[in-house]
């Protein structure tokens, strides 16, 4: 793609988010996901949780030193109340830092909490209404999709390895090839991260990005030998890549780093920090009109 048609699909995607701390749990949304009333989904805020010390409070990740497990599981569960999903029907990707998307259904539900991890893999697609897709955070990208006219949907994460990889093409051809996903039907989503003017990386590193990238300027100069990498840019040139129309995109641009109230940041906080959860869930078809009455109802 060219920089300059680049520039003009990414200026029509469509920014800003929607946050809301009742009972306490704070969660990020996109307004044009809730929009439909065809999903609950979101990503966790830090507060409202069990936990302590650098992982104050809602620490969402059971893979950090010293931190009970049993916090952890309280802090699903009151997430999981908050969102009103079941937590019984989450299912949690397991942090390859790769490409892989697998796809799941409700005979997958509890992995990664109450039954063993799913293989490796840093991206969920399902079809099932019920199931919850969670992908940990605590700078990487949360990429999220829902085909609103066959009501599928996808999340991933992605860190630099898995940007640079293309995850989030990944997911969008899955759902072409399993579900048949028509890109033009979709809605894509990418939540809080650590943003283009904090996430400094090697030259080296820059230049790949570069290279995966042609026509994306998602590298700006840093200090000798640095630059600085912005990672949801890359994520929507996936998502323009993909098929998926510019209005239909909708960033967040809500950064990680910079906020360190309500989100956790492995890069801010020097690895001593918790993580955060992105979701999505399918709703029963049946029940939309009544489980979404703030939404506009002209899907029903
Ligand atoms: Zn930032």
């Amino acid at each position: 793609m060219m920089q300059a048609a680049f520039l003009s699909a990414y200026a029509n995607t469509n920014s800003g988010y929607l946050y809301d701390d009742a009972d306490g749990v704070g969660i990020f949304g996109f307004p044009a996901f809730s929009a439909t009333g065809l999903v609950r989904h979101g990503f966790t805020a830090r507060i409202g949780g069990v936990s302590t010390g650098p992982y104050t409070s809602l620490n969402m990740s059971f893979t950090r030193p010293g931190e009970p497990r049993e916090n952890v599981m309280k802090n699903h569960r009151l997430f999981a109340k908050r969102a009103g999903i079941g937590w019984q029907s989450m299912v949690m990707d397991t942090f390859e830092h790769g490409v892989t998307v697998l796809e799941v259904d409700q005979s997958h539900c509890g992995m990664g909490y109450f039954r063993p991890s799913l293989p490796y893999c840093d991206g969920l697609v399902t079809k099932h209404a019920g199931v919850t897709l969670v992908t940990g955070h605590a700078d990487c990208v949360p990429l999220y999709a829902l085909d609103r006219k066959r009501r599928h949907i996808g999340l991933a994460h992605a860190g630099w390895k898995g940007t640079l990889g293309k995850i989030g093409c990944n997911m969008i051809n899955m759902m072409r090839t399993r579900f048949g996903s028509d890109p033009t039907d979709l809605l894509a989503g990418v939540g809080p991260c650590i943003c283009g003017d904090c996430f400094e990386v090697s030259e080296d590193l820059a230049a790949r990005f570069m290279d995966a990238y042609p026509g994306v300027p998602l590298v700006s100069p840093g200090k000798p030998g640095k630059g600085y990498l912005d990672l949801a840019m890359a994520s929507a040139a996936q998502f323009l890549e993909s098929g998926i129309p510019p209005a239909q995109i909708s960033l967040m641009h809500k950064c990680t780093y910079e906020d360190p109230t309500l989100l956790y940041s492995h890069r801010r906080d020097r690895g001593q920090t918790g993580g955060m959860s992105a979701f999505i869930q399918l709703l029963p078809p049946a029940k939309n009109a009544f489980m979404q009455l703030e939404a506009p109802l002209h899907q029903v």
